[in-house]
């Protein structure tokens, strides 16, 4: 996660206690601090709802959608966290004027959005709740902030929202709210390009969906994914898949796993000649090929790696490309995959089949490699139990955190929740 982009949201949420400091004449201090923490919570609403934008600039200054996400997540959790404090710490102060009825108006809309806050971040990070369910609650939280927002307009407050500190929040509340109406806004309405399907294909349990575009192409970059919506499909909710293949022609494939309600029955529903409507590129899990690299995919997990392979040149340094899978029958375009190993020579591939007893460890890897993992980049796309299990093995071997880029196929990634219940269980 570029350290940047967090820093830019710690600084612009601790700077309000500056300019609260700088206020004269202030003698209730604790309520002041409850003052801030309520600024602090609207700073951090704000960036959560411009995090989920999508729109360009926020991948450049927060790194890949999927670490936007997590840092979404975390800022509209400690948001909460301020407002409860906020809350439970008295932020009366005396001498602030005369209590009208927008002021206490502003009162009761701020006791609603915390209390409705609380119950939507409990949601959220739930994330057992279907996905078409969650979305719903998710987007009320733009209406809470919106009602944080007149609370903070309409209180009662050490300084007018013409001074610096009211003027600096208000700034964020605009932005936020503005971010709030554009996610609201109908999916197409968002820039998306659009594309025709001309090839529909099974492969290893999943379906290749290749697709030309009709006027102006998206610039993808191999590694990268889109969020598509299939025009006229039952359930035309966008979802994110990677590129498995970039034609030099413009055309563009995904290669689908069934793994929920909509990516299974998705085969039966799209067809030749149907539209699909991309937005994007997303994605930081770009090919590097600079030094020794390890690739690692599982399962669906293959697919950015199956763009990395195509665009890999000849003269780049060697690549180990460990596949895991359940069977051979089971490995979405083995066949492609082993027919780019056999035409570039770098590019070794090595199968781990469970159903024949095999199991990808660190130190398979170091075995198989021969090479000095200390100086290697690895790449993992797959499910977290395995990246984890994997991570913690390879960094015996030196392989540090910033050596260990990955890719989740996951947006929704809760707070732990599972294995803090199972660690309580097993104890
Ligand atoms: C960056 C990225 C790249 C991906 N690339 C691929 C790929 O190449 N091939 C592949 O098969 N899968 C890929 N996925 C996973 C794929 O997007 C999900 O499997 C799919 O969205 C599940 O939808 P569902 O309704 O079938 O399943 P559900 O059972 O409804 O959902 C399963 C999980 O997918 C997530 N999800 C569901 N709907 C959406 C949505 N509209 N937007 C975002 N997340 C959603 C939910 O968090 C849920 O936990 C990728 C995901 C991400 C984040």
């Amino acid at each position: 996660m570029p350290l940047f982009g967090l820093l830019l949201i710690v600084i612009t949420t601790l700077f309000p206690a500056y300019q609260l400091c700088s206020l004269p004449n202030v003698a209730d201090q604790i309520a002041l601090f409850s003052q801030y923490l309520g600024l602090a919570a609207l700073i951090l609403m704000a960036w959560g709802q411009i995090l989920s934008t999508r729109l360009p600039g926020v991948e450049a200054i927060f790194g890949g959608l999927d670490r936007v996400y997590v840092l979404h997540k975390w800022a509209g959790i400690s948001a909460m966290v301020a407002i409860l404090v906020h809350d439970t710490v008295d932020a009366e102060m005396r001498g602030l004027g005369r209590e009208t009825v927008l002021t206490e108006f502003a009162e009761t809309l701020g006791e609603l959005s915390l209390y409705g806050l609380l119950i939507l971040v409990v949601i959220s990070i739930a994330t057992f709740i279907p996905y078409h369910l969650w979305k719903w609650t998710h987007k009320a939280m733009g209406a809470m902030f919106a009602a944080g927002v007149f609370h903070f307009v309409f209180i009662l407050k050490p300084f007018a929202i013409g001074d610096p500190a009211g003027l600096y929040t208000g700034v964020f509340c605009a932005a936020g709210l503005a971010a709030y109406i554009w996610m609201l806004l109908p999916e197409d309405m968002r820039p998306s390009r659009n594309y025709e399907i001309t090839k529909l294909e099974q492969t290893g349990g999943a379906l290749a969906i290749t697709m030309t575009p009709d006027t102006k192409q998206i610039s993808a970059k191999p590694g990268q994914f889109g969020v598509l919506r299939f025009v006229g499909s039952v359930n035309s909710e966008p979802h994110p898949f990677s590129f498995s293949k970039i034609g030099s022609d413009g055309s563009l494939r995904v290669t689908v796993k069934g793994l929920g309600d909509f990516t299974t029955g998705l085969a039966k529903t799209v067809a030749t000649g149907q539209g699909v409507r991309i937005q994007g590129p997303f994605g930081k899990f770009k090919l590097s090929a600079k030094r020794r690299e390890i690739w690692i995919a599982a399962g669906i997990g293959i697919t950015p790696f199956l763009a990395w392979a195509d665009a890999l040149s000849a003269d780049a340094e060697q690549i180990d490309l460990f596949y895991c899978v359940k069977s051979r029958t089971d490995a979405p375009h083995l066949a492609e995959l082993e027919q780019i190993a056999q035409a570039k020579p770098n590019l070794h591939l090595h199968m781990i089949v469970s159903t024949e007893g095999q199991r990808l460890s660190a130190e398979v890897i170091t075995q198989s490699t021969d090479t000095n993992l200390a100086q290697v980049t690895v790449s993992f796309c797959g499910p977290v139990s395995l990246r984890r299990a994997l991570q913690a093995g390879l960094s015996r071997y030196g392989v540090t955190a910033r050596r260990f880029q990955y890719e989740e196929f996951e947006f929704r990634t809760g707070v732990g929740l599972r294995r803090l219940a199972q660690w309580v269980l097993d104890r």
